[in-house]
C-alpha cells in the first residue's frame, strides 16, 4: 500500500445534513480521516448486534505484519530476475514446471505465518464474538423460562453459534485468534494448514499432469523445509502426496489457474456451515423483526471479490432496518456488487477496528438502566 495522503470517509445519506468531524488516525502507511459519525454508527450496531458475521480478506492479514503474496514474490522476483506476478509464482502450474519455486514461496509463508502474532484488531473482535454470544445465551435462557409464553416471536434465538467468521484468506489468523467459534469458521479458499495430493508432473510442457490426483483425501501439512526468507527457493526434493506416494502433495489452497485441481470439499472449508448459517440467521430476522445482525467486512478487495460479493448478499436478504454492513477498506470502501454498505470507513483494518472499539468501550462504561 502507498496511500500516504490523508482521506476522507464519505458519509451515507443518514449524515447528510450533520456537521462532519473527523479523527485523525495514523495506521497503516498513512494518516486516516474517519468520520465520527460512521464510526459511532457502527459502534452501536455492534453493541446490540444479535448475530455477528465477522468477513476477513487481505487487507485484515496485512496488518499483522506478514509479507503480502506481493511482496515474497518480489524476492523471488529478484532472483528470478523475470517479472514474475505472485500469481503465477504460487499458482497451480508451478508446482509442474519449478517445484523449487513453488514450494519455495508456500513454505517461506508457512514460515512468516507461523512466526507472526495475530494484530490488536483480532483480539477486539473476540471481544465483540463474546459480547455477542453473552447476549446469545441470554436470549437462550429467557427462553427456557417462558417455554409457555404465546409471544413466539420473543422466543426465537436463531442459529447455534451467533457468530461466524467467513475468509479468502488461508493464514488461518481467523480461527487462531478465535473470532468465532472453530464449527463457525469458512476458509473459502482453504487453508496452509490442510494438503492435498497434486497428482503427478509428467515432466513435459503438454499436458503438465500424467496423472490428477488420486483422491480428494486431504492430510496434515508437512513440516515446511527450512528456506532462506530474503530468497525463497526451495531445493529440497518436493513432498509426497502420504496416499499414492507418487504424485506431489500441495496446500489445499486455491490457487491461481487452478480450476478443479483444488479439491473444493465445502465441509471442509466451511462453505456449507456457512451457508446454513445465513439461512437460519435470515429465518430467526424474519421471524422477530426485533433481532439484529452486523456484518463486519475488511480488507475485502475487488480483485477476487467472493468475500464482498457473499456479505452484500446476506446484507441484500435482509429486511430494511435489521442488519448494518460495515465496510472497512482503505480503498473502494464505498463500491458494491449487489448492494452498497451501510456504513463505509476508508482506512486500514487495524485503524479502523481502534476507532470503532474504542466506541464501544464508551457505550460499555454507559450504566444499563
Ligand atoms: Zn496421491
Amino acid at each position: 500500500m502507498e496511500q500516504q495522503a490523508p482521506r476522507a470517509a464519505h458519509g451515507d445519506s443518514t449524515c447528510k445534513g450533520e456537521a462532519r468531524t473527523m479523527a485523525v488516525s495514523e495506521g497503516g502507511s498513512g494518516t486516516w480521516l474517519l468520520e465520527d459519525a460512521l464510526v459511532k454508527r457502527a459502534a452501536g450496531a455492534i453493541f446490540e448486534a444479535d448475530f455477528l458475521l465477522v468477513a476477513g480478506g487481505a487487507g485484515l492479514s496485512a496488518d499483522s505484519g506478514l509479507p503480502t503474496f506481493a511482496g515474497i514474490n518480489k524476492k523471488l522476483g529478484s532472483e528470478q530476475a523475470g517479472q514474475m506476478s505472485y500469481d503465477q509464482a504460487a499458482g497451480s502450474d508451478m508446482m509442474c514446471r519449478d517445484p523449487g519455486l513453488f514450494y519455495g514461496f508456500w513454505f517461506a509463508c508457512m514460515h512468516a505465518y507461523a512466526e507472526a502474532e495475530p494484530h490488536e484488531g483480532y483480539r477486539v473482535l473476540q471481544g465483540w464474538r463474546k459480547d455477542v454470544e453473552n447476549r446469545h445465551a441470554l436470549r437462550c435462557r429467557n427462553r427456557q423460562a417462558k417455554t409457555d409464553a404465546a409471544d413466539e416471536q420473543s422466543l426465537e434465538v436463531g442459529p447455534e453459534q451467533p457468530v461466524f467468521a467467513l475468509t479468502s484468506n488461508v493464514d488461518g489468523f481467523l480461527r487462531r485468534a478465535g473470532v468465532a467459534a472453530p464449527g463457525a469458521v469458512a476458509e473459502i479458499h482453504g487453508s496452509l494448514r490442510r494438503w492435498q495430493c497434486g497428482g503427478v508432473p509428467s515432466g513435459c510442457r503438454f499436458p503438465l499432469l500424467s496423472r490428477m490426483r488420486c483422491g480428494d483425501e486431504l492430510f496434515e501439512s508437512p513440516p515446511p523445509e527450512p528456506v532462506d526468507l530474503d530468497a525463497p527457493r526451495c531445493d529440497a526434493p518436493p513432498p509426497r502426496c502420504p496416499r499414492c506416494k507418487e504424485g506431489l502433495a500441495r496446500p489445499n489452497v486455491y490457487l491461481f489457474g487452478d480450476g478443479d485441481r483444488f479439491v473444493a470439499d465445502e465441509e471442509t472449508t466451511g462453505a456449507a456451515a456457512y451457508r446454513q448459517w445465513c439461512e437460519a440467521v435470515i429465518a430467526a430476522l424474519r421471524r422477530n423483526d426485533g433481532l439484529r445482525l452486523v456484518i463486519v467486512e475488511i480488507g475485502c478487495g475487488l480483485r477476487v471479490p467472493s468475500i464482498r460479493k457473499r456479505c452484500e448478499e446476506l446484507f441484500a436478504a435482509c429486511a430494511v432496518g435489521q442488519a448494518e454492513l460495515v465496510r472497512i477498506n482503505p480503498e473502494f470502501a464505498q463500491q458494491g456488487i449487489v448492494a452498497a454498505p451501510t456504513v463505509s470507513l476508508v482506512a486500514p483494518a487495524l485503524t479502523a477496528l481502534r476507532q470503532i472499539q474504542a466506541e464501544v468501550d464508551k457505550l460499555q462504561a454507559v450504566p444499563a438502566p
